[in-house]
């Protein structure tokens, strides 16, 4: 059995930096000792302020930071945003100013080591802070994911795959959400976090996980030793089948989904939490694949009033399907392997996911009969 802790919370700091150290020492934080060096893993995507909530809060951060200097471990907070420098990262998203006067070390991940993750995979390159911190804290934020349905505790660690080695995997993985899921979940096993602590009070719905989203008070955090078990409570809280969370089923396929899940403390009744539309994945025999891609799945589009020509789409574009023509931006969409990462890192909000006309014929073709 795992444990899941649930506290119903505010960004207000004299409010959550208590309910922060109570479910550090319930988890039994005093793991943490002197000279422990502890890695904290926030999700720092891109460069956005608070309320876009798009990034983890300055307030879980500092309070879980607070917390391991008091025990006398030494911090260093780490990522590898998908776009910009975490140094920027921080400083936008305010996370750099709520550390001010606290002794910790901001460092983007750069060097890897390889580590075997198993069949089908085998050896992947992970960061090496994370793989040789003595304790590991991962602070995910409740996100929808275009792709994944949802981004929360075990898919936070794929940050720990640095750089543009992120945008290679998703070339490598395709389009098949299910072994994406499975990568994801190996990465977590062996990052092995010691705590997760999520941040569920200003979350986001809709086409998330970037500027595309819609910041949502949900007004919760939780924490746990096992980030599964606390990705499976999540869901339920949002009325979301844990199977339907890619990630999630990679754990149970892998039959570590835990029986039971003990939920400590008050959740939250959300309703009408919007899911991304998630199309479904191919199928049928593999030269079909490429059309059903092509007219069936969601594809991006840009909105070009809101495009700013910056170009940060089509330098992290995994496939090389989008080229810019004056003002312009060009989709190739057989080369497109729809992994959504342009939407992901557009700065400016200006992609969204659309489907093709004979997709949406599909769409409403499976629902009049299901
Ligand atoms: S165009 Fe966008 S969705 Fe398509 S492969 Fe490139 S980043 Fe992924
Ligand atoms: S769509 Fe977004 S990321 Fe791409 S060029 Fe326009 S503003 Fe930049």
């Amino acid at each position: 059995m795992s444990t899941v802790y649930s506290s119903i919370a505010s960004y207000t700091y004299e409010d959550l930096k208590p309910k922060l150290f109570h479910m550090m020492e319930v988890m039994n934080g005093e793991r943490i000792t002197r000279g422990s060096h502890v890695l904290i893993k926030p999700n720092l995507l891109a460069a956005a302020t608070p309320d876009r909530a798009m990034v983890t809060h300055p307030m879980i951060v500092r309070g879980v930071v607070e917390y391991v200097l008091e025990k006398g471990g030494k911090v260093r907070i780490s990522d590898s945003p998908a776009m910009g420098s975490l140094e920027k990262v921080m400083k936008e998203s305010g996370i750099m100013s709520a550390l001010q006067g606290l002794d910790v070390e901001v460092r983007e991940f750069r060097s890897s080591v390889m580590v075997d993750v198993g069949e089908p995979f085998h050896r992947i390159e992970l960061a090496e802070a994370a793989m040789t911190a003595d304790i590991v804290i991962n602070l995910p934020k409740l996100k929808t994911h275009s792709q994944m349905l949802l981004t929360l505790g075990v898919k936070n660690l794929f940050g720990c795959v640095v750089g543009f080695r992120k945008p290679q995997w998703h070339l490598r993985v395709g389009v098949d959400r299910e072994m994406f899921g499975l990568l994801l979940y190996r990465i977590y096993s062996a990052v092995k976090p010691a705590f997760t602590i999520l941040d569920g009070i200003l979350a986001m719905d809709g086409q998330g996980p970037g500027k595309s989203g819609t910041p949502r008070h949900v007004g919760v955090i939780l924490g746990s030793r096992d980030a599964v078990a606390l990705d499976a409570t999540v869901s339920r809280m949002l009325g979301v089948d844990p199977e339907k969370v890619f990630t999630s089923l990679a754990a149970i396929r892998a039959g570590e989904m835990p029986e039971s899940i003990e939920v400590v403390g008050e959740l939250p009744s959300v309703s009408q939490f919007i899911l991304p539309r998630i199309t479904p994945l191919v199928f049928g025999p593999r030269q079909t694949h490429k059309y059903l891609r092509k007219y069936l799945i969601q594809r991006p589009v840009t909105d070009e009033k809101l495009c700013r020509s910056c170009g940060d789409c089509r330098r992290y574009c995994p496939a090389g399907a989008i080229r810019q023509e004056g003002k312009k931006l060009r989709f190739d969409y057989d080369r497109c392997i729809r992994c959504y990462c342009c939407i992901e890192v557009c700065p400016h909000g200006a992609l969204k996911s659309e489907e093709p006309p004979l997709g949406r014929l599909f769409n409403r073709f499976i629902q009049i009969t299901s």
